[in-house]
């Protein structure tokens, strides 16, 4: 590896699909640009997502975002020169039964209401699109315009152009401290050396709070543990992502079968010190929340969140702990029961072999939307944090970062994003569903 710049106009920590397109279009404008990464670039969440991009099933205020984003991924292997594999196959949310079906009649409003191009399908019609589909389900909403991709490829792609144009990308790179001089964020201190810089993008996914706290902020995310499984190339089925109650599920380019929980879905938190972080703010959420949440308890994880905040060896070493996070386990258990619920619903691929199996972190933050913007204070210190369903608007999350940066200003609104909002009460506001 080359010697790390001693300065640059912005320094991105976290290397996956925030981070990489945010320092795409910084540097196709010309900004320096360092992008640090404890692992590397799509380590985390950006490269063991099910990388569904949808519009439809989405809060309100993310609506804009994903009209634009999808714009941006239609024509993203052109602006690249880079293939991710994007399929514009559309996105199916399934009900099964009629508590499904209203939620359904109420994402589809929402996304007339967005000028969302969403709308109801019969069995019959999704069977079309479905054709190895053979459970009588409810009806489905169905959204063309929506597609997914192998997101290791497009992330590693923004990272490439990036790089093209100027952008230096640091792997094993660990952001250990933030300096601020006058109010203003003046460098990034890491444990390969310290950058100057009066500009830092916190892309550090679910670790963004973990970053924050390096300049006093607090960003409530809460960290969990989803599971993704996959089977053996098979011929064509279906270009669909399909989204059900129990299971996801999607055919990759090579013809595997990529699949995961459903909208209904439970998600893991394992206990930790982290978990009793805010309670006021956190129980009414995770109360609310209990059904598709599940505490775990597993001791070499508290073990380890005890040993990172009550250190008994050198200070740099507990520091080297705090970033580096943990490497989640994939529960084959809970996998091969959601491989259950595959065949049930497509018998004809009955005895498919599940080729491998892996975990990824993701989060909820407390009232589910994304962290984007400008913090009060320090000057210079940006967040893009989009811990759940977060890899879909991750061009357009790039693209709106880097304009706020460089012109003070976004082209498509971002304030429900702010990263302040946690700080004034009133305005953190209760979600009203698991999206
Ligand atoms: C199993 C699974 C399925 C998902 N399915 C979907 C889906 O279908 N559709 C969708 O839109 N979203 C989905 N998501 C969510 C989506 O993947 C994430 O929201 C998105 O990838 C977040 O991207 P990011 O760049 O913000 O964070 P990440 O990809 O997590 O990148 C953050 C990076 O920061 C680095 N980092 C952290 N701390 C430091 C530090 N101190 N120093 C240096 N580097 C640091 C990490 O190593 C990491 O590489 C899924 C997530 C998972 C886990």
């Amino acid at each position: 590896m080359s010697s790390m710049e001693k300065e640059t106009d912005v320094v991105i920590i976290g290397a996956g699909i925030s981070g990489c397109a945010t320092a795409y279009n910084l540097a196709k404008r010309g900004t320096r640009v360092v992008v640090i990464d404890k692992q590397g670039v799509a380590s985390e969440a950006s490269g063991r997502t099910m990388a569904a991009i949808r519009q439809h099933g989405r809060h309100p205020a993310e609506m804009s975002l994903m009209r634009e984003a999808i714009k941006i991924w239609g024509r993203l292997d052109e602006e690249l020169g880079y293939e991710t594999e994007f399929v514009q196959g559309g996105n199916l949310i399934v009900a099964e039964d009629d508590k499904h079906l209203e939620r359904l009649a109420e994402y589809e409003r929402l996304a007339k209401e967005a000028e969302v191009d969403s709308r109801l399908l019969t069995y019959e019609e999704v069977k079309k699109l479905v054709p190895s589909l053979e459970y009588p389900v409810r009806a489905a909403l169905y959204s063309p315009g929506d597609g997914h991709c192998n997101p290791v490829k497009a992330t590693v792609g923004f990272a490439k152009v990036a790089e093209e144009r100027g952008a230096r990308f640091y792997s094993n790179t660990v952001a250990l401290g933030i300096e601020t001089t006058a109010g203003r964020v003046s460098s990034v201190t890491t444990d390969k050396g310290e950058i100057k810089t009066p500009v830092v993008v916190n892309a550090a996914g679910i670790w963004a709070n973990r970053v924050a706290r390096m300049v006093g902020l607090y960003l409530p995310i809460k960290v969990t543990v989803s599971h993704v499984g996959e089977t053996e190339p098979l011929p064509p089925l279906f270009k669909t992502f399909l989204w059900m109650p129990k299971l996801s599920c999607r055919q990759t380019a090579s013809g595997t079968l990529r699949f995961g929980g459903g909208y209904l879905g439970v998600r893991d938190h394992y206990i930790g010190l982290d978990s009793f972080d805010n309670l006021g703010l956190w129980l009414p959420r995770l109360l609310r929340f209990r059904r598709f949440i599940r505490l775990v308890f597993n001791g070499s994880h508290l073990w380890r969140e005890i040993r990172r905040d009550f250190p008994l060896g050198k200070k740099d070493r507990r520091l080297l702990e705090f970033a580096a996070g943990w490497e989640p386990r994939a529960n084959n258990r809970y996998l091969s029961h959601q491989a259950q619920i595959l065949w049930q619903r497509m018998p004809g691929l009955k005895g498919t072999k599940i080729m491998r199996t892996w975990a990824g972190l993701n989060g909820l933050t407390a009232d589910l939307l994304p962290i984007m913007g400008r913090v009060e204070h320090p000057d210079g210190f940006f967040v893009v944090c989009f811990p759940s369903h977060g890899f879909a608007p991750g061009p357009v999350t790039g693209k709106l970062v880097s304009e706020l940066i460089l012109n003070g200003k976004t082209s498509i609104p971002i304030d429900a994003f702010n990263p302040m909002r946690f700080y004034k009460k009133k305005a953190v506001a209760m979600p009203s569903d698991v999206l």
